[in-house]
């Protein structure tokens, strides 16, 4: 099982929002906060979100470049996926390919993908 993932945001403030509003519904709880992080934690596994100093702001993020293209999460149901689009619309979030939703990975596969702080990809699955 993954350790931690450590995710460098442009703004730790809009990240954090956005974070909050999934990730204990995925079962993650608030491990650490500081004022450049905050961390959410599940069983042994956690995942960091830092803020990224001034000097390297202005290289910026592009989930098609080199790196770390998205984060995919677990989801206890269809239901659950359904439950957290609807969130994801209600609060204003980019559902991408929304024309293919909820089969934009393929027709045996459940998912929603949502554009995070700094267009990264967020993705939330089904179980199969
Ligand atoms: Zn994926």
């Amino acid at each position: 099982m993954l350790h931690h993932v450590e995710i460098n945001v442009s703004n730790l403030t809009e990240a954090r929002e956005f974070y909050e509003a999934f990730l204990p519904d995925l079962g993650y709880e608030l491990y650490q906060q500081w004022p450049e992080g905050v961390s959410y934690k599940m069983g042994r596994t956690y995942v960091v979100f830092v803020q990224t100093e001034e000097a390297f702001l202005p290289k910026g993020y592009h989930r098609k470049a080199t790196g770390l293209n998205h984060l995919a999460f677990h989801a206890d149901s269809r239901g659950h996926v359904d439950a957290l689009t609807e969130k994801a619309r209600e609060r204003g979030f980019r559902i991408l390919y929304e024309d293919r939703h909820p089969f934009a990975g393929g027709p045996d596969y459940y998912a929603v993908f949502i554009e995070a702080p700094d267009r990264m990809k967020f993705e939330i699955v089904a179980p199969e």
